[in-house]
């Protein structure tokens, strides 16, 4: 569903004075509610529509980023439910607007809205973990000092005295629809129900004090770069009554020095002997999983690549695994003792030892094409 445009909306020009805008949306309030279109789904968005246009429109400040950007200026491209203001406003959002229009309160009642004390949340905190390959594949536990805000010791709350411990405030008054009364959310507590009675010295108004604590964090198999996971009730407590926050942890991975990772696979460089590689040779090399033993044949060349089927990363979207890939360099002597200088000295007189290649060795690219067979 594309965005119909604000001005289209309130059927106003893109000229119209705040007073025209207010009197536009007012037209339309009274057309749409709820009340005199009971189960009229269409109405209801109408009302909606007309509501969030009004909220952008009545704002010289977000009337001033919608003219210059349209939807997007004011956080309304997503369409109603998404986030911000100008998307996705809900009943009790427009009712607490009508004050301004109607010179009330609100209409209160409609949708059983209004409700009581409300559950306060502590807001999230968020931090970044570094893992290494093994850590992210096998899962870990991590204990870590996070700073937080905690409520302060000694600090007490009492009731309300607004509400009584409520949360909301009644009021009677008179409407275009007659007279009616309504239910707003307490302005005291904002919808707690307790208000801060005694503060220690340091902390904020809401009993609140800067605080560390040590967190231990599990991580499960199987986690990812740039992967989020919610530790429930870990983040900042709420004041008086309500429940904390969450830890978010993301997760980065750390770069290790040996094994490079390339979407599920993961390569690493093997450096043998010259005499190894002529020979042939057994050599433990360190994956995800541990250590395994690979065999270097008699005779292979460097550049040699050696695939390790499942021993890569546990695909995210499917129940395989990634393979490792064991390129073998074969490491030249860089310096030669007197004895070895004769050896090869005596060899490459004779003859003996060429490059001879067949023709059958695989060249880089038939290497890089194997990689993707
Ligand atoms: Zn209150």
């Amino acid at each position: 569903m594309s965005k119909r445009d604000y001005y289209e909306v309130l059927e106003v020009s893109k000229s119209a004075s705040a007073d025209e805008i207010k009197k536009a949306y007012r037209k339309m309030a009274i057309k749409y509610h709820p009340d005199k279109n009971p189960g009229d789904k269409d109405a209801e968005e109408k009302f909606k529509e007309a509501a969030e246009a009004y909220e952008v429109l009545s704002d010289d400040n977000k009337k001033a980023r919608y003219d210059q950007y349209g939807h997007a200026g004011v956080g309304g491209a997503g369409g109603y439910g998404g986030s911000g203001f100008g998307g996705g406003m809900n009943m009790e959002d427009i009712f607490s607007q009508f004050g301004d229009i109607f010179g009330g309160g609100g209409f209160g009642g409609f949708g059983g809205g209004g409700g009581g004390r409300q559950q306060v949340k502590g807001s999230n905190l968020r931090i970044r973990i570094k893992l290494n390959l093994e850590e992210m594949v096998n899962g870990t536990q991590k204990t870590l000092k996070v700073k937080k805000m905690k409520m302060a010791e000694g600090a007490t709350s009492k009731t309300c005295p607004t509400c009584n411990g409520a949360g909301v405030q009644m009021k009677v008054m008179n409407t275009m629809f007659g007279q009616m009364q309504t239910q707003t959310t307490c302005g005291t507590c904002q919808g707690i129900g307790k208000v801060a009675d005694k503060i220690p010295a340091g902390a904020n108004a809401q009993g609140l004090i800067k605080d560390e604590e040590e967190i231990s964090i599990n991580i499960p198999a199987g986690a990812r770069d740039g992967i989020q996971l919610n530790v429930r009730g870990k983040g900042n407590d709420a004041p008086f009554g309500g429940i904390p926050g969450d830890l978010l942890v993301i997760v980065e991975e750390e770069v290790d020095k040996t094994i490079k990772r390339e979407g599920d696979n993961l390569h690493q460089e093997l450096y043998v002997s010259f005499a190894e590689a002529a020979l042939g040779t057994k050599k433990e090399i360190p994956t995800v999983g541990g250590k395994v033993k690979i065999t270097v044949d008699a005779g292979t060349q460097s550049g040699k690549i050696l695939r390790l089927a499942g021993k890569g990363l546990p695909s995210i979207d499917s129940y395989g695994k990634g393979d490792m890939f064991i390129h073998i360099n074969v490491w030249t002597p860089q310096t030669l003792n007197k004895e070895q200088k004769d050896f090869f000295e005596k060899q490459m007189s004779s003859g003996d030892m060429v490059a001879e290649p067949s023709g059958k060795e695989k060249t880089f690219f038939d290497k890089v094409k194997d990689l993707f067979n």
